[in-house]
């Protein structure tokens, strides 16, 4: 099946090609015509799917024959999503899809004055992409008109219950119709998303991506077994046999990227780090330069890098692995985006083992297990270029010295 045999929109096919999408990924093929049917939609699916498009395409195809008709006072669509960073991106897809057709789609976040939010909305907002937090504080200023709302979409829902926005969610249910089409998106399932979930959607068509297991087909996992003080020596063996490919690498505290980045400062491998408290306009900064590729090695954590979408990942590297099952699976699925294959590597210490048993039992994924023969593991450390424990180079530059003296 190709986007061109979808009863859909020549402008939205239009925009599809421009992006390079030609057939459907999982997820779309599963879920768009049931939302084109007017079905509510639950879905367990990770970022790198293709997820986004799932529901934007639809939703476009929707309003835009609709409001073409007839315009419509008040928001149509709202889309709720955990962080800003998301919200942005959703709204480039709607925007960037939806280019040529008769929607206003907006977004309102925090971490930007509230005013120009205000305004655009006063102006009219088809499509409202909105994190919770902000949204209630516009919906409690009388701003915000859902009444007539039709679509209700929630993104990373997981991620927002571990955000602690469930209560807002369950108030937001007050101000929009019953009668609605919900399209709920969850990474993970636990009890309290099905709860959830359950509470907003009607008869919904139930999507899971593979069952049993979480992770995206399109994605080769290996592990291999690094003491821990050792991981520098093996990430800059990767990262320098692969100087044109793009790296996010994962570790699990702030403290530990800065090790990282030190570590790969002194074998002169460029590293960027992304962390939580780095502010809005520089994170912006640092995933433009990794998305244009002027920065290759993007080092982050769980937190800082949830539901962020960076095209065209070749590596996810679990320099620490994580010790939540479930973030494997956020954390891989930076990779292997859409129809793309990509690689997934971890380091794993003994010390770490456990959570490796505990990774391979949630995702049911055959994590391809490496063991470095001996010779091979002190050769990669003897072959560092960090001075104190590059041998092979103090050896070489010791034999230099002592040739350059009986030349003397
Ligand atoms: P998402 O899971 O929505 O974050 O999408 C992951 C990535 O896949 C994005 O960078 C999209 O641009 C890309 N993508 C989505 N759908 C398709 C498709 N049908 N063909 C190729 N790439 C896609």
């Amino acid at each position: 099946m190709k986007f061109d045999d979808y009863r859909i929109s020549p402008k939205i096919k239009a925009e599809l090609k421009k992006l390079g999408f030609n057939k459907p990924t999982d997820i779309q093929f599963k879920a768009i015509q049931p939302i084109l049917n007017g079905e509510d939609v639950l879905a367990i699916a990770q970022t790198g799917t293709g997820k986004t498009a799932a529901f934007v395409i639809p939703i476009l195809e929707q309003l835009d024959s609709k409001l073409r008709k007839k315009k419509v006072e008040g928001i149509s669509c709202l889309v709720l999503v955990p962080t800003r960073e998301l919200a942005i991106q959703i709204l480039d897809v709607f925007k960037t899809i939806g280019k040529d057709l008769n929607v206003v789609c907006s977004s309102i976040h925090g971490g930007v004055e509230q005013d120009p939010q205000i305004k655009q909305l006063n102006k009219g907002v088809d499509i409202l992409v909105a994190t919770p937090g902000r949204m209630f504080d516009l919906v409690s200023q009388g701003h915000l008109d859902m009444k007539k709302l039709e679509f209700l979409v929630l993104d990373e829902a997981d991620h927002m219950l571990d955000l602690g926005f469930i209560k807002d969610i369950q108030d937001l249910l007050k101000h929009i119709p019953k009668k609605r089409q919900t399209l709920f998106f969850s990474a993970t399932i636990t009890k309290k998303i099905k709860t959830l979930a359950y509470s907003l959607v009607q008869n919904a068509i139930r999507i899971q991506i593979s069952p049993n297991n979480p992770v995206a087909k399109n994605i080769d996992h290996a592990v291999a077994f690094i003491e821990m003080d050792d991981k520098r020596f093996f990430l800059e063996n990767v990262l320098k046999e692969y100087p044109e490919s793009k790296f996010v690498v994962f570790v699990r505290t702030k403290i530990r990227a800065e090790r990282v980045m030190a570590a790969m400062k002194r074998v002169e491998v460029s590293t960027e780090f992304l962390h939580g408290g780095v502010e809005q306009k520089e994170r912006f900064e640092i995933l433009d330069r990794f998305r244009k590729g002027e920065n290759k090695v993007l080092v982050t954590t769980d937190v800082a890098a949830r539901g962020i979408d960076i095209p065209d990942v070749d590596y996810v590297i679990n320099y620490d692995l994580p010790d939540v099952p479930e973030n494997y699976v956020h954390r891989v699925g930076r990779t292997g985006r859409g129809n793309k294959r990509g690689q997934a590597l971890a380091f794993c210490s003994e010390e770490e083992k456990l959570f490796l048993t505990e990774i391979e039992e949630y995702t049911g994924e055959d994590i391809e297990h490496y063991d470095i023969p001996k010779g091979e593991y002190f050769d990669i450390i003897a072959d560092s270029e960090d001075a104190s424990h590059n041998w092979k180079k103090l050896i070489r530059e010791d034999n230099d010295f002592n040739g350059t003296e009986e030349e003397w």
